[in-house]
Parts: C-alpha cells; structure tokens; sequence
C-alpha cells in the first residue's frame, strides 16, 4: 500500500515534470535583464510566510515564558529597526556625498577646461563619465547583477511573497551603494532613489540574517529573526528608510513602503516602519549640518534633493486650476508612453542583446554614456545666448556666473560676460541643481520654450534608452525633470495668458513633475506626501493631489504603473491587490494544476522521499495518513525544505516502518541551542549535497513532528475570488483543495476569537478538549 502510493507519486510527478531537470541546484544564469534564473526556467520562489506550526515550533512556544519573551522579541524588534534607519541613512549620506564630489570635481574640472578649450573640455567631461559609468556597469556584470535598474519591483515581489534570487545579498547592496555612485555621478539620465529603497532593503534583510555569512561578515547575536514572515517586517523597514533618506521624506517613506510596495499591513508594523524613517531624517539631518561647514567638498550646496519652494506662490485663481488639469493629462500621457516605451526596450534588450553576454552590457552602457555626453554638450553649444536679467540681491541667483562656476545662469558658449545660456543651465549641470532652477519661483523668463522643449524631447528619449541599461537605475529623478520641463512650458503659455495673476512658472514645474511621477508610477498619497516634503510647500498640496488624481486615472486609461510592467517582464509573479474579473465564474478546483497530487505517507522510506523530490521541482506535500477503517486523512504539510534538512542530517531516520512518538522527533531542523529553526531554505542544500549510504537507504521517517498540521483548505467548489483574496491577504504558499467537507464539527464567531483573559483561554482549551 505504501510503495504503491509512492509509485503513484513518482509517477504523477515524472509525467507531469517530465521537461523539468533532475536536479533542484539552483545553478542560476543570468537571464540579461540582470535578473538571475534557475536551471528549471523560473527566476522565482514563493516565501513562507505562513507560519509552520509544526511540533517544533509548538514545543517551543510551549516552553517559553510566554511575558518575558514576548517582550524580549519586541525590544529586539525596535532595536533592528533603530539600526535599519542608522545604517540606511549613513548609506544615503555615503552615496550623496560621493555623486555630488564625483558631479562637482567634473563640472568644475570642465569649466576650467572650456574657459580654454571647448574641444579639450568636450574630451574631458566625455571620458570622466564614461570611466564612472564603466565603473558601474562592470561592477554590476561581473559582481552583483541584482543591483541593475531600481529594484523596487523584486522589492515588490519579494513583499508580496516571492523570492527572486540575489536581491538580498551583501554583494548585491554594495554593487548598489558603488554602482548608484558611477551611474549618477557619470550623469546618465537616471536617479539614485529607487537604488536607496533596494539599499535600504538589503541593510535591513542581512541585518534580519545576522549578516553575510559568505563574507564572513556575521554575528549570532543578531540572528534572532529566522522566519520569512520576521523579515518581511524588517524589509517593509529598509524600505521606508530608503524613501526617507533619498527624498529626506520620513512621512513620504511611510507611505511609500504602504502604498507601493508592500502587500500586507499592520498597526505595529506602522509604528516601526515610522520609527525607522525618523532615525533616517535625525542621520540624514546631522550629516547635512555638519557638512554645510564645508567639510564634504562639493556636497554641502547640492546633494540631497529638497527643493526648497516655500517662497514660492502663495495663491492660485479659479482660473488656474484648467491649466493645471491639462498638466496633469499630460502627465499621464507621457507617463503611460515612458512605461509602454520602456517596457517594449527592456523586452528588445531582454531578448536580443544581453542574452551576448556581459561584454554587450558594457558596451551599450558605455556608448549610452557617450550620447548622453555628447547630447548635453553639444546642445547647449547649439543654442544663443541670452542677456543677463536685471540683478535682484533678493533672489540670491548671480548672473553672470564667474567663470569656471557652474550653476544657475551658467555662462556656456557665450560671447559676452554678462549672458548665460539656457539650454545648459538644465542640460549641462547636475540633475539636483537643473531641478532647482527649473522648480525656482524668482526665475520668472530664464527660459525659452524652445529650450525647453529641446530638452524635453532629448532628455525624455535618453531616460527611455537609460532604463534597463546593467546599471543601478532609478526614475524618480529623471521622472521629474521630464515632468518639471513641461510644466514649465504650461506655466510660461499662462504667465502670458493670464497675465492679471500672480502666477509662477516655478510652481508649474513642480505640478509637473508630480503628474509625471504620477502617471507612470501610478501612486498618489505617498507621492503627494514626498513631494510636499521636498518642496516644503504645504500651500499646494490641494493642487498636486489634483494633478496626481488625473495623471493617475489617465495613466490608468493606457496601461499599468511602471513597477508593474517590469515586475511582470521579470517574471515575478506578483498577486496584485484585486482578483481578476473573470475569476467570479471560477471554483477553486478548476485552478489546481492538472497533474496527480504529489504527496507523502506519514512514515516514508528515505529513498522514496529522495527519489519525490528528484523528479519534482514542488516546494509542498499533502502528508496523509490513513484512519482506522482505512480512510484517507490529511495530516498536514510538508516543505521540500524541510526534507532537504533531514535528509541531509539524517538524524531522524528510523529502523522501525511504524510511527514514532511525536516528542522525540524534530531534532533536525532545531539549531544547536535548542531553538527551532524557521523553514530553511532549500535554496542552500540541493539533492546532489545529500550522500546516502547502503544503510540510510533502509531507513525510514516518521514525517509527523515536521509537517504544518494545520494547513489551510478550501472546498473545491469555492469560487477563486475568494481563494485568490484568502491567497493574497494570509501570505499563503500553498493551499489545499478537498472535496466538500460532509461533517461540522463546530462554528466560530467573532466573540469565540475575542479571548482577554487567561480564563477564558482555560474555557477555550476545556471546550477543545471535550470536543
Ligand atoms: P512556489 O513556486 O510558489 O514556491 P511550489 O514550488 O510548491 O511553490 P510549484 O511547484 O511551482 O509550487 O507549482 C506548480 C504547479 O504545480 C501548480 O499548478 C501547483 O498546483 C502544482 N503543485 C504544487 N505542488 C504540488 C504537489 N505536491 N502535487 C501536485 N501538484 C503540485
């Protein structure tokens, strides 16, 4: 009966995986989107999220005091979440400084040259960016291919319940720190906050882990959180952090981390995640006041982005708010655009390029680089220039610049002293300072439109030709230079319309760099939030939430919010928040795979189980058992991982084919100290490390101290929806479809789970025992 049941299971599995590899090793590829995959095809495995409530664990639960400990984790909890904002923070201030001495020595260095040679200048600012982009794309091919583009969508994913391999890893958060630093300082048009999310997430995951065991780099005290479920939390942490350290955004992070990324939600988790964005803001704000006194070289003006705009207007007529509208269709539009754009490069890359290998990522990289050079060089070349407005002592803006100074109002190519030229105040400085002038309200005429549309058109093409390149890459910068430069286009056609009003151009470009950001990533609270942070201008909060609210619902019209797309061309499996409509005409049973179910007697020959998990690639096995009249009974759930561990430690192997008492097993996945040990991963032991001898393959295991007793079921005729929503709400891997259960054994209520005391606790357990 047993071996005819395994068979049956061995053979399920061999027809139904018949194309899928022997082996488990994760010998991952890189699949050229920087994106690592296993040999079976799948770049991603599902998290345990779920609680395995096996013996172990109840044993320990048992055995603890329940107080003590209960608040010892909450103290550890608070304590990894000080050091998350800490770390995440010095991170941010470490890759600022670095990218502003890096924009700085290269604009001053260029300045110097042109007030000689353009040619020798040209040369100059060429091969500086491109040894800095080299820097970082090589650091990414050869070192950490995770850490290409922003990472906000596997950050995504990951909260969401997949694992993508390498995401977390120590090398992939220092290809991030070292490639932000080559790709934004080497000025390609692209930003460095959606790396600080990824940055933020990784300090967090291998804080969680005790630290990089490879590098040697880790500590048992900090090993304290082994569940996937733990680590969520910390990520949701490093997350936030990351928002608040880029955009020196506390509340924006907060809100980020909820609307954004993560997939579920709770009170405390909001306190902690909250915590940690203000540690960030304290860090950030020392590190900025202490090198206002000049002690971080080029960084004190510039660096992180806040763009002070709280001189700006004050007040806006009814009449405005049209104009507005439109920007905010705009925004939509072209945000959509940037995503169907991007999506159809990055699949063309995926496909064609970086399948030739690294050598190809570098070169496009490289030449990337080159255009983006020569492009925002030679345009401004191109371009007049025009006389100096008349000096305001008001406005703190020098024009004309000294030479050798970059800026605003910056003299390049000009003919006289007391001129600028336009088009390289936005194209050829550093993003944070082209942002400033264009966000600048004392500004008013500094550009011509067709300066502006230049860069519009240039700069929108060249972030597109950016976004997927093997580097570090975020959008939220470029997202609102695009967004700034039309906005500011709008504004100059209403300063010239309405010319009763007191309009700012200045505050045009703002609402454009919202709509923007709004319609190609489709958030709005935490993007309002974020950028009423950055500008600290609360006066115009109602009216980015209208741009945001449109851009949004245009955006929306066209296709799906950026991280979406790329999170769908990565193939991780996201589980979005709303089932699909036609999920409603669905049962449960109709979504199953079509194959025999894969599982597991209670007591199973070592070489049986070996030889299952040989010929499958599941990560989960019904375990059943059979009643006394022979009947067929689930017993629980058992993780691939699990029998990895056991079979590898082998001390659970029994001579006897009976059951054993529940209580002497379960040494195999506690840790040394006695503690049980969260699902291991099966990611580090594969089949090939598991050496049987003549005498293991005798042996039997008893599977009951190791299996989930209580996972969870649905009956077959349950409609999808509600499997999909129970699916996506709980965090579940895997769930059991049963034909419709014939027996009530009982019903519970809201009051049944609203236990206060330890005596109704002793009621509940009296209840369950007459039962
Ligand atoms: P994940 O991939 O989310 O980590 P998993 O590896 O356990 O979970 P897969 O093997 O990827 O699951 O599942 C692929 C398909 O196989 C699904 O359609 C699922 O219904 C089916 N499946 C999963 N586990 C079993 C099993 N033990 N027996 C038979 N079919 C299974």
């Amino acid at each position: 009966m047993l071996s005819n049941h395994i068979q049956n299971g061995i053979e399920t599995a061999r027809l139904a995986w018949s194309r899928i590899p022997d082996s488990d090793e994760p010998q991952f590829a890189d699949d050229g989107v920087g994106l690592l995959k296993k040999n079976d095809g799948s770049a991603v495995e599902s998290l345990d999220y779920e609680v395995i409530e096996n013996f172990a664990y109840r044993e320990e639960q048992a055995h603890r005091r329940r107080k003590l400990y209960v608040s010892y984790l909450l103290v550890v909890k608070w304590f990894f979440a000080l050091l998350i904002g800490i770390f995440t923070g010095f991170a941010a201030v470490f890759i600022n400084i670095s990218v502003e001495n890096f924009a700085g020595w290269k604009y001053s260095l260029t300045f110097n040259i042109i007030q000689k040679s353009y040619v020798a200048g040209f040369f100059v600012y060429v091969s500086i960016n491109l040894v800095l982009v080299y820097t970082s794309v090589y650091i990414v091919t050869q070192f950490s291919p995770a850490a290409a583009g922003s990472g906000i969508p596997e950050i995504k994913g990951y909260l969401n319940g997949v694992d993508t391999h390498g995401i977390l890893l120590f090398r992939t958060l220092i290809g991030k720190v070292f490639g932000s630093i080559g790709s934004v300082g080497g000025g390609l048009a692209l930003g460095k906050e959606g790396p600080l999310v990824h940055t933020g997430a990784c300090i967090a995951s291998l804080l969680g882990q005790g630290g990089s065991t490879k590098y040697h780099l880790n500590s048992r005290w900090f090993n304290v959180f082994k569940s996937d479920r733990d680590r969520r939390d910390l990520v949701t942490c490093g997350c936030a952090a990351g928002v608040a350290a880029a955009f020196r955004a506390p509340v924006g992070g907060v809100l980020f981390a909820l609307e954004e990324v993560t997939s579920w939600w709770r009170s405390q988790l909001m306190w902690r995640v909250f915590f940690t964005s203000a540690i960030v803001a304290v860090v950030v704000r020392t590190a900025m006041g202490w090198c206002k006194s000049g002690k971080c070289g080029h960084f004190g003006s510039g660096g992180f982005i806040i763009w002070d705009v709280s001189d700006g207007q004050e007040d806006y007529s009814f009449a405005e708010l049209f104009p507005m509208a439109i920007i905010g269709v705009i925004g939509g539009l072209l945000g959509a655009l940037f995503n169907q754009l991007t999506l159809y490069i990055t699949t063309w890359r995926r496909n064609h390029l970086h399948k030739k290998g690294n050598r190809v990522k570098i070169i496009e990289a490289c030449l990337v680089s080159l255009l983006t050079s020569v492009i925002s060089f030679g345009l401004p070349l191109l371009r007049k220039c025009s006389p100096c407005p008349e000096p305001d002592p008001t406005s703190g803006i020098e024009c004309p610049r000294p030479p050798g100074m970059y800026g605003n109002y910056v003299n390049f190519y000009c003919s006289k002293d007391n001129e600028y030229n336009d088009l390289a105040t936005i194209f050829f400085n550093t993003q944070d300072d082209a942002i400033r002038n264009l966000f600048s309200a004392k500004t008013i005429n500094e550009y011509s439109s067709q300066s502006l549309l230049t860069f519009l058109v240039m700069f929108y093409g060249l972030a597109v030709v950016t976004f997927g390149t093997a580097v570090p890459a975020g959008q939220f910068v470029p997202g609102i230079m695009i967004g700034s430069t039309y906005g500011r286009l709008v504004g100059m056609f209403v300063v010239k319309y309405y010319r009763k009003l007191n309009i700012e151009e200045g505050t045009y470009a703002l609402l454009g760099a919202a709509s923007f950001l709004g319609g190609s990533m489709r958030m709005t609270v935490s993007l309002c939030v974020i950028m009423v942070e950055i500008t600290n201008n609360l006066k115009l909060l109602p009216l980015i939430m209208l741009v945001l609210l449109i851009s949004k619902a245009v955006g929306d019209a066209f296709n799906d919010g950026i991280y979406e797309e790329q999170a769908r061309l990565r193939g991780i499996p996201l589980l979005e928040s709303k089932p699909k409509y036609e999920m409603r005409n669905m049962i449960a049973k109709e979504a199953c795979g079509s194959g025999r179910v894969v599982s597991f007697p209670r007591v199973v020959k070592v070489p049986d189980v070996f030889s299952i998990l040989q010929s499958n690639t599941h990560n989960g096995f019904p375990v059943i058992d059979h009643t006394r009249s022979g009947d067929p009974l689930v017993i629980g759930l058992v993780l691939r991982s699990h029998l990895l561990v056991i079979l590898q430690s082998k001390v659970d192997f029994q001579h006897s084919p009976l059951p054993s008492d529940p209580r002497s097993g379960g040494r195999s996945i506690r840790h040394d100290s006695g503690e049980f040990a969260k699902p291991v991963s099966s990611k580090g032991i594969c089949l090939d490390d598991i050496h049987l001898t003549s005498e293991d393959l005798e042996m039997y295991i008893d599977l009951a101290p190791f299996l989930n007793p209580s996972p969870y079921i649905v009956p077959e005729d349950m409609s999808l929806t509600k499997v999909y929503n129970l699916f996506r709400q709980l965090g579940l891997r895997h769930l059991f479809v049963v034909p419709r259960p014939s027996r009530v054994l009982g019903l519970i209520t809201r009051k049944d789970l609203l236990i206060e005391d330890a005596e109704n606790v002793n009621t509940l357990e009296l209840r369950a025992t007459s039962v």
